[in-house]
């Protein structure tokens, strides 16, 4: 299921991020780039073999490119894909999505929006092709799924705008359940 934005696709996918065959894979973040549970925890773990050693090279990554140990909403941090280069993928680049905790509201969409605009834009700079991201907040932060899915779609169109190297945005969904949640978000356009 794709739609198109301009010179832009955006495409809903079903699998596992981590052996996604796209140039750049976001990960869904905290701020202190901890990488302990969700998605978070299974690229570290795929990318390096080692959580605790992805760990380390995403704070001394986070440091060097922020100049600080956290990162607000918009803020990303590109580290190396190590082992995930076999499938392509040459960065990942970690973002940070607000925590809802179940409610929803502008502020927390406007966070959200920040967090996946931050790494479309670092994409970019990379002069990154295509970009894949797993629905950000959807899972321990507790965001409404459909309202994740909504605001990628708002997101990646104010975009498509801009981009000059970007092409391709997937949005991959790890269970069957929510990439048909996602299908039906899509068709309501
Ligand atoms: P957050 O804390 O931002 O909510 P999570 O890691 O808890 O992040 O979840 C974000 C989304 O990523 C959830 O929808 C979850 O199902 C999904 N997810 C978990 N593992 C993977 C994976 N290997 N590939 C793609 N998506 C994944």
């Amino acid at each position: 299921m794709e739609l198109r934005f301009g010179n832009l696709i955006f495409k809903i996918a079903q699998g596992d991020i981590t052996r996604f065959k796209a140039e750049a894979i976001v990960n869904a973040a905290n701020k202190y780039l901890e990488h302990g549970g969700g998605v978070a925890y299974a690229i570290a773990k795929a990318a390096s073999g080692n959580v605790r050693e992805y760990i380390r090279i995403s704070k001394e990554a986070m440091m060097e490119q922020i100049g600080r140990d956290w990162i607000e909403h918009g803020e990303v941090v590109v580290t190396p894909a190590l082992r995930l280069e076999q499938y392509g993928i040459k960065y990942v680049i970690h973002t940070v999505g607000p925590y809802c905790g179940g409610r929803w509201d502008e502020d927390k969409k406007e966070k959200l929006k920040k967090a996946i605009l931050g790494a479309l834009r670092k994409a970019d700079e990379l002069k990154v092709r295509s970009i894949a991201f797993p629905a950000i907040s959807a899972g321990i932060y507790g965001c409404p799924f459909e309202e994740v899915v909504r605001t990628f779609l708002e997101t990646v169109e104010e975009f498509s705008r801009g981009t000059e190297n970007v092409r391709e945005v997937y949005l991959v969904l790890y269970s069957r359940t929510d990439y048909e949640r996602a299908l039906e978000v899509l068709e309501e356009n």
